[in-house]
């Protein structure tokens, strides 16, 4: 039978008390958890190593959280060779078994999205909202990407004149690699994995260090829903270890990568060597950073578009790679907006992501911690600091949400992405120059505007050059299939996750005629 349309899984209502007051227990329960063991998986099997990586809660450092594999080159070969013995009968698998299980997959996450969501908030500080929406995320990748494959198994349109009969289908890549950041710990590295399973390709997980006991749920999930042995491989390790094995492995056939832009073109170049017994081209499907601005229009509302800024900036602390970080503001509204921002960033409740209230928890590690915190010193080389908060806790990776204004478009500060709890401000004299401004970046992800213009929303439309453009709305949060996510330019190949384009970027078309 068909499944229903896809719709996105429903967010929860946080104004309600009774479900604040179960989540709460979710909470709880999750921080008396034991240290999580996580394996690799290796053709099905439960793997250990002699080196483990630890990683903590970062409100409270001193917390191991997860205990996980170090997996290395023997270990990768071992889980491609596996994926790789597996490929063909997967590919073949009809794309309705194959959906079955991405559709078993999300009723295994629906059936835990308290207990993921609490897991996310101890291993990756993620605030509760964030936390449930990322496991919501999730869920919505394997049923859209399930959808999707049955949907690709039609195949394509081609024109059959009479007396033949042809047909365009499309086909399983192959293996595929899949490195994932951590910052939205389960729902990226579960939606590219559910995307190649989808497919018709094993793919097996690389997991971002810091977020191993989260991206094993995706491991559960696809156990839960009766994944074959070998379909899903999963590693845990460092990336320059495992992970660029994997990226040089004769037999793996497609990269999906998200994370920086660094380490992105790296894996771009390393993949794009032809190596001794590999048979096929490898495809990279690289999402990067952004550098992502928001116009506050001359005709705008405050009221909307402070908090817009505010929360699109400091959700999650900045960490998203679709995070405002430039803000700019029409010159003839900059005294009714600016300073309002200014107090609204003051208000902020800064905290552990335990605590029910808290807006903006820890950033990821003390790395991060000691490299933002640099940022905002020298910030004031770069423009004016109109507010740095120092008001944070004094345990935990905490970085005070951060305000610059009058911010040098030519500065660093303006064109690097930072990813923390740090704004820029721009003053422009019009749209024109507003527009120019914002366009100003090597990376192409979210953008937005806030105006009562219509003319002005069709021009932001057309002319901002980002992957995902919003009007008068937060730019970040992009739903599957609703908001297909990715950007160019230096932010990523346009694979536009949870869109009906990604699944093509795994597969191999295939046309065939025959003479009737
Ligand atoms: P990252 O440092 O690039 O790491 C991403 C993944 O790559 C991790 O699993 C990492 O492993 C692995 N890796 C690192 N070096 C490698 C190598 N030489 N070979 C193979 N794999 C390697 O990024 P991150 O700090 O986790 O994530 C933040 C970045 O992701 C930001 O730039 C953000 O904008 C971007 N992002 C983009 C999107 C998008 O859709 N465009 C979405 C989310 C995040 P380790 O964990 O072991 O280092």
């Amino acid at each position: 039978d068909d499944p229903a349309p896809h719709r996105a899984e429903p967010l929860r209502e946080w104004r309600r008390a009774p479900v604040r007051a179960a989540f709460a227990v979710a909470v709880e329960d999750g921080a008396g958890d034991a240290v999580r063991d996580v394996p690799a998986l290796i053709g099905g099997e439960a793997v250990t190593t002699a080196r483990t990586i630890d990683s903590v809660d970062p409100g409270r450092p001193d917390r191991v959280v997860a205990r996980s594999a170090s997996c290395g080159a023997s270990e990768a070969d071992a889980a491609v060779a596996a994926a790789a013995e597996v490929a063909e009968r997967w590919r073949r698998t009809p794309a309705p078994e194959r959906a079955a299980v991405l559709f078993r997959a999300a009723a295994w996450m629906r059936a835990h999205r308290d207990a993921l969501a609490a897991r996310e908030v101890h291993e990756a500080a993620k605030p509760w909202d964030q936390a449930d929406a990322d496991v919501c995320e999730a869920i919505d990748f394997c049923e859209y990407y399930g959808r999707e494959a049955r949907r690709l198994a039609a195949g394509g349109e081609v024109e059959s004149p009479p007396g033949e009969h042809d047909v365009l289908t499309y086909e399983g890549a192959g293996v595929t690699a899949v490195i994932a950041p951590w910052n939205f710990p389960l729902a990226i590295p579960c939606g590219m994995t559910a995307a190649a399973i989808a497919a018709g390709n094993p793919a097996v997980l690389k997991p971002a260090e810091q977020t191993p006991g989260v991206a094993l749920a995706v491991v559960e999930a696809f156990a839960a829903a009766g994944l074959p042995d070998g379909v899903l491989g999963f590693l845990p390790g460092r990336g320059e270890e495992v992970g660029a094995r994997l990226v040089e492995h004769p037999d793996v056939a497609v990269v999906a990568f998200t994370g920086s832009q660094e380490v992105g073109l790296a894996l771009n170049a390393a993949a794009a060597v032809h190596r001794p017994g590999q048979r096929h081209v490898k495809r990279v499907i690289a999402e990067m950073g952004g550098k992502n601005a928001l116009v506050v229009d001359a005709d705008a509302d405050p009221d909307q578009a402070v908090p817009i800024a505010v929360r699109s900036a400091f959700g999650y602390s900045g960490q998203k790679c679709s995070a405002l970080s430039r803000l700019i503001v029409l010159d003839r509204v900059w005294d009714a907006v600016v300073p309002r921002l200014v107090d609204a960033v003051r208000e902020l409740a800064v905290g552990p992501a335990q605590e029910m209230g808290t807006q903006v928890g820890p950033v990821i590690e003390a790395e991060a911690q000691a490299r933002l915190r640099e940022v905002v010193a020298g910030a004031g080389r770069h423009g004016t600091v109109a507010l740095a908060r120092d008001d944070v806790p004094g345990d935990g990776f905490y970085v005070g949400p951060t305000v610059v204004t009058e911010v040098d478009p030519a500065s660093p500060l303006a064109r690097d992405e930072h990813f923390g709890p740090v704004l820029s401000v721009f003053r422009a004299a019009d749209l024109d120059e507003a527009l120019a401004l914002a366009n100003d970046t090597d990376f192409a992800l979210t953008a937005g505007i806030c105006t009562r213009s219509p003319s002005h929303a069709a021009r932001a439309r057309d002319e901002l050059r980002a992957g995902n453009v919003y009007i008068n709305r937060d730019i970040t949060g992009a739903v599957v299939g609703r908001h297909p996510f990715g950007g160019h330019g230096l932010s990523g190949v346009g694979s536009k996750a949870g869109g009906p384009d990604h699944l093509l970027r795994m597969m191999n078309p295939r046309a065939s005629s025959e003479n009737t």
